[in-house]
């Protein structure tokens, strides 16, 4: 496993926002977790990657401890997220915000930086013919291509991804989840959080429903979406 998440509790105060949480992710993998508003899925996100703290249980990467290893550090073991609501540098570049997801990076301006810049952008062309364009000033969709770019920049192994759909138009729905799939077929391990459950289960090999801050399912993203309640649920009923 790349990744193990062991019953893990995270409170915002008094409020369990997760209870006793446990999954892992395999090498190579895309999973998906899915649920409605306020389950728990941007906690769980965010406690991997190092932005909330853990009250119990444990996270594992690549067979290491890291639960109370600093988000930045994360960043440099090769875990890095595109956070919900994509959080560019409004007011910086393209390329300022791409070089600031290489800013743990010891390899700056090297060929192995120059090569991950070149893969960001024949993933995002888009982001190549606005290299200079400030951030903030680009549509929503451009921003969401920036923030999964500007997390790849961080060479990661395991790449966390927040809500990647949300705001956008169906047609560039579609375009994210084929991205993210080619980002996996390229080498990277995908954990990814969403709303979108139809989509994310196409995409998922393994799928998790949280509910009120629980795991309630776990499958193939093909079981999930073949399951009357998982449908009636979260699938529109169809
Ligand atoms: P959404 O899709 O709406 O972001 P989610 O599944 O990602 O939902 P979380 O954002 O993880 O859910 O929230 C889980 C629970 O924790 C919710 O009850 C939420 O109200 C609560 N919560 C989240 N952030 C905070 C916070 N900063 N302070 C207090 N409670 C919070």
């Amino acid at each position: 496993m790349l990744l193990e998440v062991e019953g893990l509790c995270v409170n915002y105060g008094h409020i369990e926002a997760i209870r006793d949480i446990s999954f892992g992710v395999q090498e190579g993998e895309i999973v998906c977790l899915i649920g409605a508003n306020g389950a728990g899925k941007t906690t769980t996100l965010k406690t991997i990657s190092g932005l909330r703290t853990v009250r119990e249980g444990q996270v594992r990467f690549d067979g290491q401890d890291i639960t109370n290893v600093p988000a930045y550090e994360r960043v440099a073991l090769r875990l890095s997220q595109s956070p919900e609501g994509r959080g560019v540098f409004v007011g910086m570049s393209v390329r300022e915000n791409l070089d600031m997801g290489a800013y743990v990076r010891k390899d700056v301006k090297t060929p192995a930086y120059r090569e991950d810049l070149d893969r960001v952008f024949d993933l995002f062309p888009r982001l190549k013919e606005r290299e200079r364009q400030i951030a903030g000033t680009m549509s929503g969709g451009e921003q969401q291509m920036l923030a999964i770019g500007r997390a790849l920049m961080a060479r990661p192994r395991l790449l966390l991804l927040d809500e990647p759909s949300m705001g956008l138009a169906p047609k560039l729905i579609q375009q994210i989840f084929s991205i993210i799939k080619e980002i996996n077929e390229q080498g990277t391990t995908v954990l990814v959080v969403e709303q979108n459950a139809a989509q994310a289960l196409k995409l998922a090999d393994t799928a998790h429903i949280l509910e009120t801050g629980e795991i309630v399912r776990s499958g193939t993203g093909a079981e999930l979406s073949g399951d009357d309640s998982v449908k009636a649920a979260y699938l529109g009923g169809d």
